[in-house]
């Protein structure tokens, strides 16, 4: 029997996903819930839970006679309440609890239930990752030979990080200027809110500079300390070449082993990749309804578009003029790495997938990925730079009633560039990080909470996109490497 290419095995279970998700959304999304006198917690004399996938609300009357209630509204219409149920679970704990136990409707428990499922295969990537970035790490930089490759290689990835952020950042400004959707959509009226403190933006990325010197490098790899572990391996492997001779050929000998083992298990776990992301994709459309993407619908619009702009634009023609690959193989080299990242919003938990790909499907040099992608991965992220920038000056028009003025866009551009690389790839990272950049034009961060409800969906489109440009950044890079007269390193598979 012919066996599916992955990345259709990939594709299908997300399809799948989606409409199973959806449908359960739309006929097992709602349900009304009064909790029998036998069942109530002892606290209280009556409970009673609307949860629709948008909206819930949780009534109960306390022993001593006082009546309470909490919502969540993910359009955030209702003054008060939280906007997902997550926040629920930080304000008012004892609530989402008791809506846990006994309200939830079909959708939410089939979603969460597939959820956990889903988590586990991002566990087991998670697994490998640091093994594996360690190990590959070490066999690129002792394979490099000398010091100036590598300085050279490492001036071209920086240049092309900060190129094609860049380039992200201005499409969200000029995307976000054309559809203006703080001021024609119908999003939530402003939230009035008071500036509040936090840490700066230079205390931020000094927190980066820091990392970098881990003072107990077990310490950092038993944290999974991206930063940390790339700046320390990467000091071991040169002091490895520095050091050369018997030295050097048994830490190579050591890295060379370590790596294919855990690449052998990474192929191993990617087999997986089409079950862990239907449940993914099932959680998320089985647990948000439509309702919150229709007051929202302008942001989403103008956020998708311009990600998609870079992605399927500005992206493949970099590819195809500077690193000379054809862009739709490249793609569809990539898919695999590309559907994971949109379906678990995570970078760093697609990253040896994106590893394995990038080496063993578009057969770029292991001595290039092994550093373009674990540093890109953490530093690089063209998808959330540009979601930052224009969050932040739809959160400007929503708050002023008009088109921030252009110092105020060039500091949101300047501060985007800054926290997209000080934000690190896991879900909603980007979404703390903005705080930075709200500070930096004085708006309220409260404000946020009008974005929430959707941020879980644009996370997934940003992943992708961060994904995507790290990977088109090996090419390149591994382009201008050969093309600096050295000699032919790229493994054709
Ligand atoms: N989830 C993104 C990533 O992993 C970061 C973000 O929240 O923008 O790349």
């Amino acid at each position: 029997m012919m066996k599916l290419a992955l990345h259709w095995q990939i594709a299908i279970g997300m399809t799948l996903g989606a409409f199973l998700g959806i449908s359960l959304n739309i006929y097992g999304g709602t349900r009304n819930t009064v909790v029998q006198a036998d069942k109530l917690p002892t606290t209280l004399t009556s409970l009673e839970i609307h949860d629709s996938s948008n909206h819930i609300k949780i009534n109960w009357t306390t022993a001593s006679g006082e009546e309470h209630s909490a919502i969540v509204d993910g359009t955030r219409k209702t003054p008060g309440a939280a906007a997902t149920v997550d926040e629920l679970r930080h304000t008012q704990p004892e609530a989402a609890s008791w809506f846990h136990q006994f309200g939830r409707s079909t959708a939410r428990v089939v979603g969460e239930t597939s959820q956990l499922i889903g988590n586990l295969f991002l566990r087991l990537l998670q697994m490998v990752a640091v093994p594996l970035i360690i190990t590959s790490l070490i066999c690129g930089i002792t394979g490099l030979g000398d010091a100036a490759s590598l300085g050279s290689m490492f001036l071209r990835t920086i240049l092309y990080y900060i190129c094609t952020s860049a380039a992200a950042i201005t499409i969200g400004l000029i995307a976000v200027n054309v559809f203006r959707p703080g001021i024609t959509g119908d999003a939530a009226p402003a939230v009035q809110g008071t500036e509040t403190g936090g840490q700066s933006l230079g205390t931020l990325l000094f927190d980066q500079v820091e990392r970098m010197i881990p003072t107990n490098p077990i310490a950092a790899i038993a944290d999974s300390h991206f930063l940390s572990i790339i700046s320390f391996t990467l000091a071991f492997s040169i002091f490895a070449v520095i050091v050369g001779g018997k030295t050097l050929k048994a830490v190579r000998a050591a890295a060379e082993a370590g790596f294919e083992v855990m690449m052998a298990m990474t192929m191993a776990i990617i087999a997986l990749a089409p079950l862990g992301v239907l449940c993914l994709m099932l959680f998320v459309t089985a647990t948000q309804g439509p309702a919150v993407f229709k007051s929202l619908f302008w942001y989403l619009l103008t956020v998708i578009a311009a990600l998609m702009t870079h992605a399927l634009i500005v992206l493949p023609l970099i590819l195809k003029f500077v690193a000379r690959r054809d862009p739709i193989a490249y793609a569809k080299a990539l898919s695999p790495a590309l559907l994971t990242a949109f379906s678990s919003a995570s970078s760093n938990g697609t990253l040896p997938l994106t590893l394995a790909c990038v080496e063993n499907r578009a057969g770029v040099d292991n001595r290039v990925s092994s550093f373009v992608l674990p540093l890109g991965a953490t530093i690089n992220m063209d998808g959330t730079a540009l979601y930052e920038a224009v969050a932040v000056l739809f959160i400007g028009q929503l708050y002023h009633g008009a088109v921030l003025p252009l110092e105020q866009q060039l500091i949101v551009a300047i501060t985007a560039l800054l926290a997209s690389i000080g934000a690190a790839g896991i879900p909603h990272a980007g979404l703390v990080m903005m705080i930075v950049i709200l500070q930096a034009v004085g708006l309220p961060i409260e404000m946020q909470g009008i974005i929430l409800a959707v941020d879980r969906v644009l996370d997934m489109f940003r992943t992708s996109v961060n994904v995507w440009s790290d990977s088109c950044g090996c090419a390149v890079v591994a382009a201008l490497e050969q093309g600096s007269a050295k000699p032919s390193s790229v493994k054709t598979t």
